[in-house]
């Protein structure tokens, strides 16, 4: 059983070296009178807040990785065999799992059954799964958009990113994206053609690079010159700063994560803050954990979105557990261009 293990406690920015890649011995039955199932992981999901995990804590949403043994994150997977009366050998389901090719999860209560495999399997750990859930609820319930209004999505190649673009331009806004590589905001060959990943891929109506750009409050004086009604935050730090300056009379920004600010010691300091005071900014702060009792509901509204094109969703894969810890450390650096997951089997 290939398993990826946490070598120790991490700080500042992780390192492939801060795991470790090996294999151990799994029994493949499940104990008699268990209520556990064992599952073949098939995709994993690599996402942001797990560098929480890697750090010692205590927080009980984001408890720390045990070092030493296999870290652990969302993903989908296959029953392989069972002790629970409602799983049973061959269900698909996705939820927390090992970074490992077969898990044993005591308590499989959490995870949710996987019925509509007429997708791909991997959308999963993506735009079926956590990060399209945090989009679906921060976008429609934290937002609160209407029509036309003038939105600002950083990280916006990214796994909630694409998402938050594309369902704000199905409710006719105006939308602006910006993410950390020409690459990503500008040409990628796509089906024998070079896209513009945000504008032509996603839709959105403009885009920039924010690395290329020496002055980002006068990068998003351009981009929105009436200003910003709502601000779909991914980023944090001098992001933040930059967007206070602009944001518009009762605009909302929808605290999703602050990645910039996962790897520094001391948190950067915000100095505009007073403008939600001046401009009457609601800003609140989501954990998408809170709504997965909608998953059902969730998926009502985004599988016709798949199925009929209207949101398209661009994945990052890595093949293989030998190249899970590149591809996890690959997003502070902002390497993925979109959703990045990890293929352990395709079946
Ligand atoms: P992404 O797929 O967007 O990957 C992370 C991206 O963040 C990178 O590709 C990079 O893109 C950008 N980034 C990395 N480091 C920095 C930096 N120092 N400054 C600016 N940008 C940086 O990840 P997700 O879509 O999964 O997550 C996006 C955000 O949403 C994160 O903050 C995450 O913590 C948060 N989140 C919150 C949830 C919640 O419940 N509140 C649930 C899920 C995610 P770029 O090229 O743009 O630099």
């Amino acid at each position: 059983n290939k398993q990826v293990i946490l070598k120790n406690y991490v700080e500042g920015f992780p390192k492939e070296t801060d795991m470790l890649v090996k294999a151990s011995s799994i029994s493949l039955k499940v104990e008699e009178g268990s209520n556990a199932i064992l599952v073949k992981n098939l995709y994993l999901s690599c996402d942001p807040y797990m560098r929480a995990r890697m750090s010692f804590n205590q927080d009980p949403d984001f408890s720390s990785f045990t070092p030493g043994s296999p870290i652990e994150g969302f993903g989908v997977a296959k029953v392989v065999d069972s002790g629970h009366p409602e799983f049973k050998k061959g269900d698909l389901v996705w939820g927390t799992t090992g970074w490992e090719e077969y898990s044993l999860i005591k308590n499989p209560q959490g995870l949710f059954k996987i019925h509509h495999t007429d997708v791909p399997l991997s959308y999963y750990t993506g735009i079926l799964g956590m990060p399209g859930m945090t989009a679906w609820a921060g976008f429609y319930e934290i937002c609160a958009p209407k029509k036309g209004e003038y939105i600002y999505v950083s990280a916006a190649s990214g796994a909630v990113g694409q998402l938050v673009g594309q369902f704000a331009k199905l409710m006719g806004c105006y939308v602006v994206g910006s993410a950390g590589s020409r690459e990503k905001v500008w040409l990628i060959p796509m089906q024998s053609q070079l896209v513009e990943l945000l504008k032509n891929k996603f839709g959105f109506d403009d885009a920039f690079n924010y690395k290329e750009e020496n002055d980002l409050d006068a990068a998003l004086k351009r981009c929105f010159p009436e200003g910003i009604d709502i601000y779909f935050e991914h980023v944090g730090g001098k992001m933040l700063d930059a967007v206070l300056l602009n944001m518009r009379l009762h605009g909302r920004i929808a605290a999703c994560g602050m990645i910039s600010q996962y790897n520094l010691s001391q948190p950067e300091g915000v100095h505009n803050l007073m403008n939600v005071v001046y401009k009457r900014i609601r800003m609140e702060g989501f954990v998408v954990f809170d709504y997965f009792p909608q998953y059902s509901r969730f998926l009502d509204a985004v599988l016709p979105y798949i199925r009929e094109g209207k949101v398209v969703y661009v994945e990052d894969v890595a093949d293989g557990l030998e190249n899970a810890p590149a591809a996890l450390v690959g997003l502070f650096s902002g390497r993925n261009v979109g959703k990045q997951l990890v293929v352990v089997s395709r079946e």
